[in-house]
């Protein structure tokens, strides 16, 4: 049983997400999506609304679990019983963040792996900042997130916009 977690914080979830999951599902039999509850990044949404617009979009895929997490990550890959840790690397930009991150986690704990799937092409450029740029001015994000994502990240501009 090969079991592998995707950590991130999905602030919101991207068709570049979405493409890792559905890709690292294929190859293993349980992907555990790991949300990351960091308030120190200042998420725009809470790590349940993060949870629910993952758990909506990925609900056709069988062996995707949702699974919020805090603490280290590899006491989480522990605790889920995982082999892997799966992160999608863009550009050269992701690189020295991503070794540095793998090596720590390896020395943390030798028994989990980091394996990183290159993103696909057409999502290169997309990141879950630019995309909530774009919604911030109106923009449209239909080519970058899914409708359950779409409704939220307006819901939640329209209510920033009355607050401020
Ligand atoms: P983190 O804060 O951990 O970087 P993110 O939600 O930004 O969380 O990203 C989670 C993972 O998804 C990371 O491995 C990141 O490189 C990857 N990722 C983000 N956007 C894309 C994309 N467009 N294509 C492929 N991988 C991506």
């Amino acid at each position: 049983m090969l079991r592998a977690i995707y950590p991130g914080s999905f602030d919101p979830v991207t068709y570049g997400h979405m493409d890792i999951i559905k890709r690292a599902s294929a190859i293993t039999d349980e992907l555990i999506v790991g949300v990351l509850n960091n308030n120190a990044k200042m998420p725009l949404f809470s790590v349940e609304e993060r949870v629910k617009m993952l758990k909506e979009v990925a609900s056709s895929l069988t062996n995707v679990e949702i699974v919020p997490f805090d603490g280290l990550l590899v006491d989480f890959a522990r605790q889920m019983n995982a082999a892997f840790i799966v992160r999608g690397l863009r550009a050269i930009t992701d690189f020295e963040y991503e070794l540095q991150m793998s090596q720590t986690n390896h020395k943390l704990e030798p028994k989990v792996e980091t394996i990183f799937l290159t993103t696909n092409i057409e999502y290169s450029y997309l990141s879950s900042t630019t995309v909530k740029e774009i919604a911030a001015f109106g923009g449209d994000i239909s080519q970058f997130v899914p409708e359950a994502v779409i409704r939220k990240l307006t819901e939640k501009m329209n209510l920033k916009g009355e607050c401020d």
